[in-house]
């Protein structure tokens, strides 16, 4: 951890005032292969897809697909693809780890404790991710500090202490205003589920619309407090979000 903790620093160093364009340029020259796009379609992770394609011809994107993802988001998936012309990994839970928690809690466990919740979103994404990120050297997120309660810590660049390696995420500061801006000015494909009042979206039965005012992430797992609201893909080991100190 000491080895990615020193490189993190580094790259603070080089690049803490670096437009994100440039960030992104800085990433992918330094760890190749090593360094991925972690994408779930959402408008953050658009703008990025594009910015990247943009760098490269071959820009390694990868995705999870937890077999409960809305029809939109399978439809923004396919025009990803065929827009950039670029291959995007799609992984998939273990089959026989869903079959045993779906035929011991049945097919909506997550409404009945946070722990069963926990539980799908640890099989469907985690588990998949982790063996993702083994081969990884870094990974690019599109999170953003105002997008939630649980996501005030997060920083641009820090040691991913949960999976060990390196997270950057470039738009950790950017505005939803920015983002739009970006999405309409470069005309990026974008899930037609945020024309209906989904800033974020995930699972089809763990995500609603919002109504205005509301926090941009109201809408996943509304039925939990937000302190809740992760799926455990951004947490430390300790339940929090973000490294131990800044990142
Ligand atoms: Fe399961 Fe819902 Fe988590 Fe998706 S978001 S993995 S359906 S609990």
């Amino acid at each position: 951890m000491q080895k990615i903790e020193n490189i993190v620093q580094e790259l603070i160093a080089q690049l803490h005032q670096a437009p994100v364009e440039e960030l992104l340029r800085a990433v992918v020259d330094r760890f190749g292969e090593n360094v991925a796009l972690a994408t779930s379609f959402g408008a953050e992770d658009q703008v990025l897809t594009d910015m990247l394609c943009k760098l490269s011809t071959a820009p390694r994107l990868f995705t999870l697909d937890t077999g409960r993802l809305p029809q939109e988001t399978y439809d923004v998936m396919q025009k990803t693809r065929e827009h950039y012309g670029i291959d995007i990994e799609i992984l998939f839970p273990e089959a026989r780890q869903v079959e045993a928690m779906v035929n011991q809690y049945g097919p909506n466990l997550f409404y009945r404790s946070v722990e069963l919740r926990k539980k799908c979103c640890y099989i469907r994404k985690i588990e998949p991710l982790k063996r993702k990120l083994a081969d990884l050297e870094a990974w690019i997120c599109g999170l953003r500090v105002n997008q939630s309660t649980t996501r005030s810590g997060l920083q641009t660049i820090e040691a991913d202490t949960a999976f060990h390696l390196i997270k950057i995420s470039p738009l950790a500061e950017w505005t939803t205003d920015q983002v739009w801006d970006y999405i309409k000015k470069h005309d990026v494909p974008y899930n037609a589920l945020h024309d209906q009042g989904f800033p974020s979206i995930g699972c089809a039965p763990c995500t609603r619309a919002i109504t205005e005012g509301q926090d941009i992430r109201a809408g996943r797992w509304w039925w939990e407090i937000p302190e809740h609201k992760e799926c455990g893909l951004h947490l430390r080991p300790d339940g929090s979000l973000g490294p131990q100190e800044k990142i």
